[in-house]
Order: structure tokens, then C-alpha cells, then sequence
């Protein structure tokens, strides 16, 4: 008989069986003759209640150790619980206490804490309800997404993180470097010798994987990253991290129907897989955090995407009733408020937009025929905005070299990407998902800091 976790005894124990358990003090309770230790292990929200009685060796001096927070191991016999609230409790033979916790220290005291406060103790607030609930849903999309592209055949590419391509957007990237700040070398007209520098050239933490995930289309047909990506953006916003994870699939010959069905059906899939793995997780979300979560889900999994274009969306966004901060015309980036009326007001569901103007979008995305829009596609979703952001990349060499040049990019440094062009090209398509922005839309949770385990923000790297 070894350790069994938490989960699995509140589901499975029956009286009598004996068990060994691991975990640290949620609470106690003294009352006469015996105790109430909550001990909770992480495998679940509910704690295993554990009954001490006072006829246990050392029964005092163990009490005065038995603080919120302190380590225990507990062997003793599982009983039907005579209070309501739990099925079963565990009768302790013997408890040991691995660490204490001191009461007058710790900071995780039995009340509320605010989120804000939590964040100071990056260390410890995975000990809490709200944010153990939230890392173990993290985990469940994590294991949905890998099920979700394994089972349809999909390669998980390792795409790398440190780049020396600046394709999209400079000024977001954070530089990589091995000079010395205090020596740094320079050429003869002032500028920064890069060719002194750790790979000859400047080099900076990746964006997105997806020029690389087109690569290993172009040999494994369906790929997908799931990694770390990094801006350098200074939004001190709920939605923005400097370092988040990014799940990108690539999909040689498919074209942009093709890629926002497989989006669809994706994120339908994840939130099935999450309701039926986290149960109990998602409860407490729809209790304590947002109470239309659940109901958010069952949308999500029920009904069809809404679907319209750019200039659909355009043309809603200036019949709507609403005050919006940034004016609505053709040919504007949609901002977050545009985004959510879509969403939130409109459709009240995802809304997938698709064939946005050229000059507001990525090089690579292929262009319409009309030569004004390209096939790009965005997931926009109740309450976050933007969720997914998508494309059917541009196959065609002419148009790409050009487009390339539009948006002022050196072509020559690019020519291992436009190789893919000259040699076997096909249509392809893929999209990215911003991984934190999916846990938040699972949970409820409106910082974004709080569903990442160490948020990297501007000015803040602590833990
Ligand atoms: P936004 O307009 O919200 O800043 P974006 O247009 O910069 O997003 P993309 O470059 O398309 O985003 O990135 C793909 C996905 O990554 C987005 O749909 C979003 O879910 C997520 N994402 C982008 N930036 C961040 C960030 N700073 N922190 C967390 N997730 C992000
Ligand atoms: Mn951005």
C-alpha cells in the first residue's frame, strides 16, 4: 500500500480502507476529544478531511505543529463522514509532520486574499483554491491540445527560441546577446558590431514558430508548435504577458476554410475535454469567479461559430448602436472593443473574421484576388477579444517576394523561407493560439498574470 492521492480517495476510498496520504495543512479545527485536519495535496480542490483523535501518541504537541501550510504525512482508516459536505473522512492512525508552518508568518491565512496580493507570493499562492484550480485546468488544455493534434496525426514540432529573423513587427523583441555592456564593440560609423556578437548577427527571443512550423509542413504535411513566445511589448494590460506560450498548427494543402474549421473544431474540443477532466475545477470558476462559465462552455461546445468577413464586420461595427473609443472605418485595425462587440454583444459567441485588409496584416498571408484583402482569419471570443489569430499563407513566390518588399523586409534574409516557394510549394494554412489567453477564457480569470505560474510583465520578473 503506498501513497494515494487526494482525488483519487474522495472518489474512490471505502470505509475501512487503510491509506497513506501526503500534503500540507489547508486548516484545522480543535474540538473536544479530537481535531479537524483539512489536508489538501494539489491532486484535487477538495480536501481530504482528517479526523485526529486525542488519544493519538504526542496528540498535543503534534497539534501545536499542525499549522495552515505545514507538511504531513497521515495513515489511518477511511470512514463514512458522520458531517455533510464530504463522503468519506480518514481516521488518522499516525501523522506525521514532515515541516511546520509558522501561523504568526505564513501568508496564506484562512480568509480571502486578494489576487493582487497573491501575485506578491508567487511561491506559495498555488497552495490557494482559486489558483490550484486554475493550473490544473492549465494542465488539462495542455493535455488537450496534444490529444486533440496526436490523435489527427500532427508532428510536435520544437520550433527555436532564439531567432535571428525579425519578420514580424520590430520593436516588440526582446535582443539576445553575449557582448558586454560595457565594452561593446563598434563599427567604423558608430553602429553596433552584431558580427562580434554570439552568432555574428543580432539575434532575438522568438515571436511566434510559425515561418519554422511552414518548414516542417512542407516535409510532415500537419505540425504544430506548443512553446514559449516572447514580445517585448510594453502593454501593462490583463491580456498581455512578455512571455506566453503559443500553440501554432500548420497544415500543408489546406486553405483558409480548412484552417478555421480545424480552429473551430479545436477549440470545441478543448473545452469538452476540460468539463469532462476538471469538473469540480470548473464549478468553483462558475461559483467564485465568473458565473457564466459553464455556460460559456456548453455555447462554445453547442453551437457554430458565427462567421463573417472583415468587411461584414465593418459594416455591423458602423450600424452599431454603441459609443466606440477608436472610430470605425474600412481599413482599421479592430481594436479590443471593436472585438468583444462582436462577441459579447452581437453574436454572443466566437466570431470568426476573416479577409482583412493587406496593410493591417502579416506579409505571408495570402492575398485575396482583388488584391485589397488577404486570407487571414481571427477567432474573436466573448469577454478576451482576439483569441486565435490565423492565415492561409501565401504559396506563390512572385506575390510573396513582393509583398515582402511592401512591408520592408530585406528579401535575401528570408530566402530559406521563399525556398519553400521554388521547391514543392503548396497552399497551406495554419493559425496561433495564445495559450494563457485560452486558459483565461476557460476560467473566468480577468488577469492574465493569474493563469501563467510566473507572469513576466514590464518590470516584473520576480520568482
Ligand atoms: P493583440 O492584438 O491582442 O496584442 P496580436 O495581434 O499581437 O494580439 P498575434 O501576433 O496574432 O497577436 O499572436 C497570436 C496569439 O497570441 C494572439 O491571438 C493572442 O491569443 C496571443 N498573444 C499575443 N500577444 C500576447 C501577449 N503579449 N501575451 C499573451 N498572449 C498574447
Ligand atoms: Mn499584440
Amino acid at each position: 500500500m503506498g501513497t494515494r492521492r487526494v482525488a483519487d480517495i474522495l472518489k474512490n476510498a471505502q470505509p475501512d480502507e487503510k491509506v497513506t496520504i501526503k500534503g500540507w495543512v489547508r486548516t484545522k479545527r480543535e474540538l473536544k476529544g479530537f481535531s479537524f485536519v483539512e489536508v489538501n495535496d494539489g491532486s484535487s480542490l477538495a480536501n481530504l478531511q482528517v479526523v485526529l483523535d486525542s488519544q493519538i501518541p504526542e496528540y498535543e504537541n503534534l497539534l501545536k505543529k499542525i499549522n495552515t501550510g505545514a507538511s504531513v504525512e497521515v495513515t489511518g482508516v477511511v470512514v463514512a463522514s458522520q458531517g455533510k459536505g464530504q463522503r468519506i473522512e480518514l481516521k488518522a492512525n499516525t501523522l506525521t509532520v514532515y515541516g511546520e508552518a509558522d501561523a504568526e508568518t505564513y501568508p496564506l491565512q484562512k480568509k480571502r486574499h486578494s489576487f493582487e496580493f497573491l501575485r506578491t507570493i508567487s511561491h506559495l499562492r498555488a497552495r490557494t483554491n482559486t489558483i490550484g484550480s486554475v493550473f490544473r485546468v492549465r494542465n488539462a488544455c495542455a493535455t488537450a491540445i496534444h490529444k486533440f493534434f496526436q490523435d489527427k496525426g500532427f508532428l510536435w514540432i520544437h520550433s527555436p527560441i532564439i531567432t535571428a529573423s525579425d519578420c514580424e513587427g520590430a520593436g516588440e523583441l526582446f535582443s539576445v546577446t553575449s557582448l558586454d555592456f560595457k565594452n561593446i564593440p563598434k563599427t567604423e560609423t558608430g553602429e553596433i558590431d552584431y558580427s562580434q556578437d554570439f552568432f555574428g548577427k543580432p539575434a532575438y527571443l522568438t515571436v511566434s514558430g510559425q515561418l519554422q512550423a511552414e518548414v516542417m509542413a512542407m516535409a510532415f504535411q500537419n505540425v504544430y508548435t506548443f512553446g514559449p513566445t516572447f514580445r517585448a511589448e510594453n502593454s501593462n494590460t490583463s491580456r498581455h504577458l512578455a512571455e506566453f506560450w503559443m500553440v501554432e498548427p500548420e497544415m500543408a494543402f489546406c486553405d483558409l476554410e480548412g484552417d478555421r474549421n480545424l480552429a473551430e473544431e479545436f477549440l470545441k474540443y478543448i473545452f469538452k475535454y476540460v468539463l469532462d477532466n476538471c469538473p469540480e475545477d470548473m464549478e468553483f470558476f462558475n461559483k467564485w469567479i465568473d458565473k457564466s462559465i459553464l455556460a460559456t462552455a456548453d455555447n462554445i461546445i453547442n453551437n457554430e461559430f458565427a462567421r463573417i468577413t472583415y468587411t461584414e464586420a465593418i459594416s455591423l461595427l458602423e450600424k452599431a448602436k454603441k459609443k466606440f473609443e477608436f472610430p470605425v472605418e474600412w481599413g482599421i485595425d479592430l481594436q479590443s472593443e471593436h472585438e468583444r462587440y462582436l462577441a459579447e454583444d452581437l453574436f454572443k459567441k466566437p466570431v470568426i473574421v476573416t479577409n482583412y485588409p493587406k496593410e493591417i496584416k502579416a506579409f505571408y498571408m495570402r492575398l485575396d484576388d482583388g488584391g485589397k484583402t488577404v486570407a487571414a482569419m481571427d477567432v474573436l471570443a466573448p469577454k478576451i477579444g482576439e483569441i486565435i489569430g490565423g492565415s492561409q499563407r501565401e504559396e506563390r513566390l512572385d506575390v510573396l517576394e513582393k509583398r515582402i518588399q511592401e512591408s520592408g523586409i530585406e528579401v535575401d534574409s528570408l530566402w530559406w523561407y521563399l525556398d519553400l516557394r521554388r521547391y514543392g510549394t503548396v497552399p497551406h494554412a495554419g493559425f496561433g493560439l495564445g495559450f494563457e489567453r485560452l486558459v483565461q477564457f476557460m476560467t473566468g480569470m480577468t488577469n492574465i498574470r493569474d493563469v501563467v505560474p510566473f507572469p513576466r510583465t514590464p518590470l516584473n520578473a520576480e520568482f
